[in-house]
């Protein structure tokens, strides 16, 4: 008897317990239904104390997890009464504990252990760098293997807190290719025998994982926030939001409105942005991301540049924005870059640059008047503290174990 059940949510087909990416009769996205309709906070000292609604059996014990305090000197400077921001990062002082620096690692946890719990061996997936550390990290601490294909430009970001081991197989994609690229390869590579894809926001493990973030600013609020502030790539994390939102105005205690999404991209790769101003539920690339590879070269944050995110699809960002009333941003790299630089003056912790995309998100919407004085307003530093981390701890970088020039190399030839 496990402790939850995913549902497809277009034909309503029922799974137990156990890691699954797709329905067996449609495209839509599942989400896992937890028997536990109260948010009972367990005593783990990081994410592990969301148990209730993480699909996993067994408690996280990690020190990892989000972190929610109120701003003083941000909001003071932007005339907010009520901006509380959630930390996901490397902030002793705050009680920060994630060694890899951003939320990728809240999804990596609950990947890892659902994918052990239904009796799975190794991992693959893409990353452009957050997610491939979350996920090196995880791997290297449970022995679980990890498969990580990064474009040429992301493999810098591929460090360690800690020794990498042989559970961490890195596989390098030569230069011109993007994360979509590596987002290809990565789908072919999981065909290999007793290897899974992790399979982005259709995992619900991991999706759940970042939701903890929503959780956790309600508990400490005691009610959901009414703005929800975050740097979209996939959407992945907006989606998490909102689900979590769903959640918890199911619990009772945590009211009844959900929180507005107000999600951004930067320019001039802003696909998501593009639809939803239209108000399309396709992204058409022709009109959405002209010349793409283009655009994501000149991306300030290519952390937020996925060419294909789950936004049309059943249950993806364009419902979350729909039914929470959301917005969406395109914000310049000089407006981030600014953002930042103000934010770290005053908040005192460095931001990684997808962060800094958020932060000028809510400096806009003050200026817009998307959010009003008084308003509660939940700001997802989704990355952060990797300065602060380096004073405390000696980074290692991983090394690649393959080398493939495009996605579509024979994977004989990688020998992996
Ligand atoms: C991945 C990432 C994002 C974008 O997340 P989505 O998956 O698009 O929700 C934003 N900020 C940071 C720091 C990230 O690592
Ligand atoms: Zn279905």
């Amino acid at each position: 008897m496990g402790k939850f059940k995913i549902k497809c949510l277009k034909c309503g087909k029922e799974y137990g317990h156990q890691y699954r990416l797709a329905c067996e009769n449609d495209d839509s996205i599942l989400r896992a239904e937890y028997f536990e309709k109260r948010l009972d906070l367990r005593k783990q000292p990081g994410m592990g104390r969301f148990h209730s609604w993480l699909p996993v059996q067994e408690e996280l014990t990690t020190d990892a997890g989000p972190t929610t305090y109120k701003s003083e000197a941000f909001a003071r400077e932007l005339g907010l009464l009520n901006l509380y921001i959630g930390f996901s990062g490397y902030w002793p002082e705050r009680g920060s504990f994630i060694k890899t620096c951003s939320f990728k690692e809240l999804e990596a946890y609950p990947t890892m252990q659902l994918l052990k719990e239904s009796g799975g061996k190794a991992i693959v997936l893409a990353s452009v760098g957050n997610t491939g550390r979350a996920f090196a990290h995880v791997s290297v601490l449970t022995g679980i293997d990890a498969y990580i294909v990064v474009p040429d430009s992301g493999i810098s970001y591929l460090w360690l807190p800690e020794e990498p081991n042989e559970s961490v197989h890195l596989i390098d994609l030569s230069p011109g290719n993007d994360y979509t690229d590596a987002i290809n390869l990565a789908v072919r590579v999981a065909k290999l025998p007793g290897l899974v894809s992790e399979g982005g926001a259709r995992n619900i493990a991991r999706r759940d994982g970042m939701g903890t973030v929503m959780l956790d600013a309600a508990v400490t609020l005691g009610k959901m926030p009414d703005h929800y502030f975050q740097a979209v790539g996939s959407g992945t994390g907006g989606i998490s939001a909102w689900e979590a939102s769903l959640r918890l105005r199911a619990d009772g205690r945590f009211g009844q409105k959900l929180p507005k999404l107000q999600l951004a991209q930067n320019l001039p790769f802003v696909p998501i942005y593009s639809a939803w101003q239209a108000k399309r539920r396709e992204i058409i690339p022709e009109i959405d991301m002209k010349d793409a590879k283009k655009q994501i070269e000149e991306t300030y944050a290519s952390v937020l540049t996925n060419r294909t995110p789950p936004y049309g699809i059943k249950g993806g960002l364009y419902d979350a924005l729909g039914d929470t009333d959301g917005v969406m941003y395109a914000i310049t790299r000089e407006e981030a870059i600014e953002a930042k630089a103000l934010f770290e003056s005053l908040e005192g912790i460095d931001i990684l640059p997808p962060s800094a995309v958020a932060v000028a998100s809510l400096l806009k919407a003050v200026k817009t008047g998307n959010v009003g004085t008084g308003d509660i307003i939940l700001l997802n530093i989704a990355g952060g503290g990797y300065i602060r981390l380096k004073e405390d701890f000696t980074l290692f970088q991983i090394s690649p174990v393959a080398h493939a020039k495009n996605p579509d190399v024979p994977l004989e030839s990688l020998n992996i």
